[in-house]
């Protein structure tokens, strides 16, 4: 009825005066009250005690029901401080508190809307940091480190909660990495360093002063190009090995010549031994350009494999029987040890002959005279593969050089100074072979002894591939 708070109470209270102003009134008009002081003294003291309880006993309702609807409000904002912020309140009445409750429920409806456009942006934020490869760390201006990424906790091996507690300095501890930072600070410009970091992690660090409204400090970005340093590394090796390997032949080639230049040719014999020498370093050179075309085909994926389920031993006969003669003229034993059932397996028959012609050729050129091969092949059935091996009782291959045998150009420093050594990609070109079939190859040696070479092979599945 009286929609507007102050009304309510404006015309209660007037009601309230006029009801008692008319009691004194009656009052006073009584005969010969007016005349009396008495009587008026009695009449005003009455109304007036009348007016102090009567107003008692309306403001206390009146106060109540007023406030009632702040109380709930006051609740409702306690939920949604704790989090809850579906809780609302519905207008209890259409006066003033009616209208700050809608007023409230508006507010809260835009309040969510900013804090859950805050959330998802924060949460877009937060997956890049979490599963970008950079580490990336954000320092005060003090150099108090206010955010750190995985991938940087991961660099400095250190949990993000134990990062963000102390300084930049005492999160990298790498003295550049330090310098760099204090430089940014100083120059307040962004600065930019390739720091390695130990002996294998090589990163470029950027750091970045910002100033963004109240907040100062220091962006720091950290790319690990280890990897890239390591193939920049690995191409040097392979332009000088390459150029290296290239040299040997050529020199040979250019003694010939200028031998046969200096008229050796006109010694018939002379001539003809030079001119085989001529034509067996010319071997040399397109054996390596045939490999390297080899290598760089099947490392650039060129070389489609033509999988299919195949019997072992015929993956193990024909390089046995190529290589038979070799080993003969060697004089070394050439043995082949196959169990009889073995399941077959999910290969590409022409490369996996390269792979074992090429250990087979390995052994043989590694064995003394007198000496034995083994080829071998038995199931892992735990790993669903079969292995195949290839055992010599030759030289055997020195410690520092096992890890490094199937690396392009490698060849141990004996098997450099005897004679018909090869180019030293054999072992590179099988080992891309064998893990283009999923398969593993390694090795297991004793020098003096033997060596053992090992290579795996996954079996085809019993419904063929
Ligand atoms: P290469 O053409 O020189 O044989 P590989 O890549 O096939 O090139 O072999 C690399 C090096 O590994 C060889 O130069 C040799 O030092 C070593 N090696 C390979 N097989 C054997 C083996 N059966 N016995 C001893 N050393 C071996």
């Amino acid at each position: 009825m009286f929609p507007q708070i102050r009304w309510r109470i404006a015309i209660s209270y007037f009601i309230l005066v006029t009801v008692v102003m008319a009691g004194l009134a009656a009052f006073l008009s009584r005969p010969g009250c007016l005349g009396d002081a008495i009587c008026v003294r009695k009449g005003v003291s009455i109304t007036a005690v009348l007016l102090l309880t009567s107003s008692s006993l309306i403001a206390y309702p009146l106060a109540d029901q007023t406030t009632r609807p702040l109380r709930k409000l006051t609740q409702i904002m306690r939920r949604i401080t704790a989090g809850e912020w579906e809780a609302r309140m519905l207008p209890l009445t259409r006066d003033e508190m009616g209208e700050l409750v809608l007023t409230f429920n508006d507010m809260i409806d835009q309040l969510r809307q900013q804090h859950l456009a805050l959330l998802e942006e924060n949460g877009q934020i937060n997956t890049v940091l979490n599963y970008m490869a950079d580490g990336v760390l954000i320092t005060d201006g003090e150099g108090q480190v206010r955010l750190i990424n995985p991938a940087a906790s991961k660099l400095f091996s250190l949990t993000e909660k134990a990062a963000l507690s102390h300084t930049f300095a005492e999160v990298v501890r790498h003295h550049q990495l330090i310098d760099l930072w204090q430089q940014c600070q100083t120059e307040g410009q962004e600065v930019t360093a390739a720091v390695e970091i130990g002996r294998d992690l090589f990163l470029q660090a950027i750091i970045t002063p910002f100033q963004e409204g109240w907040a100062a400090g220091y962006l720091v970005i950290l790319q690990d190009l280890t990897t890239v340093r390591h193939l920049q590394t690995v191409r040097r090796d392979f332009i000088s090995n390459v150029s290296h390997e290239l040299r040997t032949p050529l020199a040979s080639l250019r003694v010939i010549i200028e031998t046969l230049q200096d008229n050796a040719y006109d010694d018939p014999e002379t001539a003809v031994r030079f001119l085989n020498r001529a034509e067996s370093e010319v071997d040399v050179l397109t054996q390596m350009v045939e490999e390297l075309l080899e290598l760089s085909r099947i490392e650039s994926g060129q070389v489609p494999l033509r999988l299919q389920a195949t019997a072992v031993a015929d993956l193990l006969l024909v390089p046995m029987d190529r290589l038979k003669p070799q080993a003969e003229r060697a004089n070394v034993q050439l043995i082949l040890d196959l169990p009889g059932a073995l399941p077959t397996v999910l290969a590409d028959p022409t490369r996996i002959h390269q792979v074992v012609s090429n250990l087979l050729h390995n052994a043989i050129k590694f064995t003394p005279e007198g000496g034995q091969i083994t080829l071998q092949a038995h199931a892992d059935t735990e790993n669903q593969e079969i292995i195949i091996s290839v055992h010599d009782t030759g030289m055997g291959i020195a410690k520092e050089d096992v890890g490094r045998i199937f690396e392009r150009f490698y060849k141990s420093d004996r098997a450099r100074t005897r004679s018909g050594g090869g180019t030293g990609l054999g072992l590179a070109i099988s080992r891309h072979i064998v893990q283009a079939h999923n398969g593993r190859i390694w090795v297991a040696s004793k020098e003096h002894k033997g060596s053992s070479f090992f290579f795996s092979l996954p079996t085809a599945s019993p419904d063929g591939p």
